[in-house]
């Protein structure tokens, strides 16, 4: 079924100079069809990130995407959330996106199904969590609490972390509210932590941690301790699921994302799809064989590059299916 265009974005540039290039889609296909004995009906996956990609920057809507997120719905190919978040903060969205899929969260630390999921089964070992099944693609919280608390008590190293302070202090100290702070201390694989000590004694620090596969990535507030993995080893765990337990369908990967901590998840997308952020001055360059630079920042420029890829695809039989 042909999508019809009712992007909300009036101005900018046409269709044609989404820098899609032509057949993009048959040519990301062909070689998995070809390793098939039978022709399987191509769906894409959808991975992407939130602040600044599907949501705007300033307003968090993701309203102007509508139209590619109902186009990817009407041929069942999985929306996946991919984003630093913790679970308890992306939940909402998800039942806002009427999302059904798995989710990636907390920057890739674990992946998230919805246990009436078709994968659900796939994941016996899984910890199940409120609606959902978790699986660890690195440490959980609790090995990283336990090692980093056992080295500050050893050697009196000064930092505070979410583990640490209560849900006033968090609020103090992240100017969330008291709603959206309790979310954010839901934490199942990764510890924000301020590091009150000096330079030295934090390389001591991230040495040791290394020993236990434990790393840090700096954001703005805080450094975020979490397991060696990030969302590259969420896209791929999921995307192997789908290939391996659902591979009645050819599945070709999409990523979008804004900014240096996607850029792992976009080069490992058969389609990395760059959305331009006005706030960043670095230009991401995927290693993706595919790349797509969105026309706009945020979820205009998310639902011009989407309708079209599924415009691309709309002269393949694409079934009915929905695996949302
Ligand atoms: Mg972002």
């Amino acid at each position: 079924m042909e999508v019809p265009h009712t992007s909300p974005v009036a101005e900018g540039p046409p269709w044609t100079t989404c820098s899609i290039p032509e057949g993009i889609y048959n040519r990301s296909m062909a070689g998995q069809l070809s390793t098939s004995s039978s022709k399987r009906i191509s769906k894409f996956i959808v991975f992407t990130d939130l602040d600044a990609t599907l949501l705007d920057h300033h307003t968090y809507s993701w309203q102007p995407a509508a139209p590619a997120i109902e186009g990817l719905r009407e041929r069942g190919y999985p929306l996946i959330l991919c984003s630093s978040k913790t679970l308890a903060e992306m939940m909402d969205l998800a039942a806002e996106l009427a999302t059904a899929a798995p989710l990636v969260a907390e920057n890739g630390a674990f992946i998230a199904i919805p246990q009436a999921h078709t994968l659900a089964p796939c994941l016996p070992d899984a910890k199940a969590y409120e609606d959902y099944l978790i699986e660890f693609t690195g440490a959980s919280r609790d090995h990283i609490l336990a090692t980093a608390h056992a080295l500050r008590n050893e050697h009196a190293y000064r930092f505070e972390g979410f583990a640490d302070w209560t849900i006033a202090e968090l609020s103090h100290h992240t100017g969330l509210d008291h709603e959206a702070a309790t979310r954010a201390a839901t934490r199942l694989a990764t510890e924000p932590i301020v590091w009150n000590d000096t330079q030295a004694r934090w390389e001591q620090f991230e040495a040791q941690l290394d020993q236990h596969d434990i790393h840090s990535v700096r954001g703005g507030r805080f450094i975020h301790l979490m397991g060696n993995t990030d969302k590259a080893r969420g896209l791929e765990s999921l995307v192997s699921l789908y290939r391996k337990h659902v591979s009645e369908f050819a599945w070709t990967s999409v990523a979008l994302g804004d900014s240096p901590n996607d850029l792992g998840m976009l080069s490992v997308a058969n389609i990395a799809v760059v959305i331009p952020n006005p706030n960043r001055s670095e230009i991401l360059t995927p290693t993706s064989e595919h790349i797509i630079r969105a026309p706009h920042p945020g979820p205009q420029g998310w639902n011009a590059v989407i309708s079209d890829l599924i415009r691309s695809s709309s002269n393949l039989d694409v079934g009915n299916s929905n695996d949302g």
